[in-house]
């Protein structure tokens, strides 16, 4: 087994080193603050901000047969554009966000809203937090899964917790990897984007929402979650950091217990083999990937190391180049 070693990595593509960096600090919730002023415009203007085309490429929920722009409202589920924005407080998300964000609002609600909709086809029981939380432990041995039928079995346990998880693609240029948001004072729903391309990348994401889901409901009914590397500190609300370090805490422990990582290293960090982190991996009970994951974003290992035991996520359909 290799032996961790420093490599230069000039042959990677920039989407790789994209694929490979630390997930999801991010975070934007919507209050009053957060509301622009709808400027009227045309039905057509309105509707030519989203991006149709994609949209239907991805398979999102439009209707069919009526022109874009009522497939859009329909989509929405509104009547008018001015309906939309007093309707759908995502339509705001953006203004805290980056500025690529500001200009893909429009993207963002209805990334959003797509998730509403899969959502609501889901059968879900009351949220229960006590059971949620005793279900943590079987949520994390999916780690250890095929990836694709990890996501599927968690789908079923979340559903009966009162939590609705959902996958939906990513729309271009908006650059989200998740979301939370309370639906009814009975159900939640978790999203996650199809951005990230490695398995230790998506639970991670996956026990961030969920780590909003136990820990904040009380101050964040509503939070989406976009990709580190498009953050900018003077953009995203400070007051906010704390909510996000705490999600990014509670995932990371939540998947590797702090005591075992620190015992792990004391033995190992010096040699450190792909044997030694598998076999940790197996004995807290999840899969290598996250382990790797775990000590790249810690720089125990560089971001190129041990990545043969991430599982790569094939999410099944074409995604273009963006
Ligand atoms: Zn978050």
């Amino acid at each position: 087994m290799a032996k961790r070693t420093q490599n230069n990595d000039l042959f990677r593509s920039a989407a790789d080193i994209e694929a490979d960096t630390p997930i999801s600090v991010g975070v934007t919730t919507v209050g009053p603050e957060g509301f622009l002023a709808f400027q009227p415009m045309s039905l057509l203007d309105w509707a030519s901000n989203f991006p149709i085309k994609d949209m239907k490429r991805l398979k999102f929920s439009l209707p069919g047969g009526r022109s874009d722009a009522e497939a859009v409202l329909g989509f929405f589920g509104v009547d008018s554009p001015q309906h939309w924005q007093s309707a759908l407080p995502a339509a705001s998300l953006a203004l805290r966000q980056t500025q690529v964000l500001n200009a893909r609002s429009e993207a963002v609600t209805a990334w959003v809203r797509e998730a509403e909709i899969v959502a609501s086809q889901i059968p879900l029981v009351d949220y229960d937090e006590a059971k949620l939380r005793s279900s943590l432990t079987e949520l994390r041995g999916l780690t250890r899964e095929q990836f694709d039928i990890a996501i599927e079995k968690a789908q079923v346990i979340c559903s009966h917790v009162g939590v609705a998880l959902v996958i939906v693609p990513e729309l271009p240029g908006t650059r989200l990897s998740g979301c939370t948001r309370w639906l009814s004072d009975t159900h939640v729903l978790v999203g996650l984007t199809t951005r990230y391309k490695k398995d230790d990348q998506l639970w991670f994401t996956f026990f961030h929402e969920i780590g909003h889901v136990l820990l904040h409901r009380e101050r964040l009914s509503f939070v989406v979650d976009n990709a580190a590397e498009y953050i900018s500190d003077d953009v995203v609300d400070s007051g906010m950091s704390f909510y996000e370090d705490e999600a990014n805490q509670f995932a990371a422990d939540t998947l590797i217990p702090p005591a075992a990582l620190t015992n792990f290293l004391d033995l190992h960090g010096e040699t450190l083999t792909n044997d030694e982190i598998h076999n940790f991996a197996e004995s807290i009970g999840v899969g290598p990937g996250i382990v790797v994951g775990r000590l790249q974003r810690d720089k125990v290992l560089e971001w190129h190391q041990g990545n043969a035991l991430k599982q790569t996520v094939d999410w099944g359909f074409a995604e273009e180049e963006y």
